[in-house]
């Protein structure tokens, strides 16, 4: 019996991974969820955004399943997925996109993973005006976060048998920090004779991700290029609604989908259930559980390629309870 966190979030959160709860159910792994919550309702009721009874489970547990969270807007409030990226110093951002059948989207043969650097860069929250008209971010990259993240992509090919890895990066301009982390991945790609090291200015593949995709196998790259080619590549497959991800750093791993709480369709039971449920199968292979968490993808790409049960993102008319019933249907 595994014991996990599950975190519904708010917006589509708790629609969404209800579903991804009932499909991981469906494959018979036995799993005992610890249901702790953390949002915006969480604090209308207690003030708190994060409750200490959420980072207990966390750091009981070590797993967790999680809904997406707003970000309110306005002073004071840190992205609650930065706090926890920050504070269990999950490093690797992981977020496979894949073609699936039955979506029309302009190439058909898209496989790739994304390891974004999920600490450093511009998302430290340095900020100040230097002067009343002038703002100034700081950008941090150190060898450390740079080599672990690298080394994780590299990782991650070797097992897979993926002949390359992309690095994405802006050293041309940005020569100490870029630099710096173009500087590690032909360090750590020394390691790797076997794998082929791309090295890709982040302009360039914006345009080589939009002509031919499937000329990259991994992509590395700092926190920010990853946050953004990240959304590039979920439209390039079809939408937000269908790409998965993890948060993995060597403690603890927070599974989620890349996309937020999308608040326009939240309570409607309209939200694509796709990339909270392939999260699921994410998390269930990082247990071990790999033929489970192939039985669930499976079954996704079956009903998306069927098109009868899918949501409104997708073409369809289906409701997310009416899809994930369908991929359990599948199973
Ligand atoms: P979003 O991803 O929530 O929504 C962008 C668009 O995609 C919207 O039109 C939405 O309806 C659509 N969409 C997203 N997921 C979908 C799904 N599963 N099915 C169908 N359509 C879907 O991005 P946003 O509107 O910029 O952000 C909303 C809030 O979510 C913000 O407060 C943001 O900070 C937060 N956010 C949280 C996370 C997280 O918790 N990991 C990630 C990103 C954004």
């Amino acid at each position: 019996m595994y014991k996990l966190t599950l975190i519904p979030g708010d917006g589509i959160g708790p629609e969404i991974v209800d579903a991804a709860k009932n499909v991981i159910a469906a494959t018979s792994v036995p799993v005992n969820w610890e249901i702790v919550n953390a949002g915006l309702e969480v604090y209308e009721q207690e003030g708190t955004l994060i409750p200490e009874n959420v980072f207990e489970s966390l750091e009981k547990n070590k797993i967790a399943l999680k809904g997406p969270i707003t970000t309110p807007i306005g002073k004071g409030f840190q992205s609650i997925n930065v706090h926890f990226r920050k504070k269990y110093d999950l490093y690797a951002n992981i977020r496979p996109v894949k073609t699936l059948p039955g979506i029309k989207v302009p190439f058909s043969n898209i496989d790739l993973v994304i390891f974004r650097e999920n600490t450093e860069d511009l998302y430290i929250g340095i900020e100040k005006m230097t002067t009343p008209t002038t703002a100034e971010a700081t950008k941090q990259i150190s060898e450390k976060g740079s080599r672990r993240i690298i080394k994780a992509a590299f990782e991650y090919a070797k097992t897979n048998n993926k002949s390359k890895v992309a690095v994405v990066h802006k050293a041309n301009i940005m020569k100490l920090t870029d630099g710096l982390f173009l500087a590690c991945a032909r360090e750590v790609s020394k390691e790797y004779p076997q794998i082929q090291l791309q090295e890709v200015i982040v302009d360039n593949m914006c345009m080589q991700l939009v002509m031919n995709p499937a000329q990259f196998e991994v992509i590395v790259t700092t926190n920010l290029y990853g946050d953004i080619l990240s959304d590039l590549c979920a439209g390039l497959v079809g939408g937000l609604g269908l790409v998965p991800g993890a948060n993995v750093g060597n403690n603890m791993a927070i599974f989620e989908a890349v996309h937020g709480s999308a608040p326009d369709i939240a309570g409607k039971n309209i939200a694509n259930p796709t990339a909270i449920i392939l999260s699921g199968a994410m998390m269930l292979e990082y247990l071990g559980e790999k033929n489970k968490s192939d039985l669930i993808c499976k079954a996704v790409k079956e009903v998306i390629g069927q098109r009868k049960y899918i949501t409104k993102d997708l073409g369809g008319n289906a409701t997310t309870t009416e899809m994930s019933n369908a991929i359990i249907d599948h199973m």
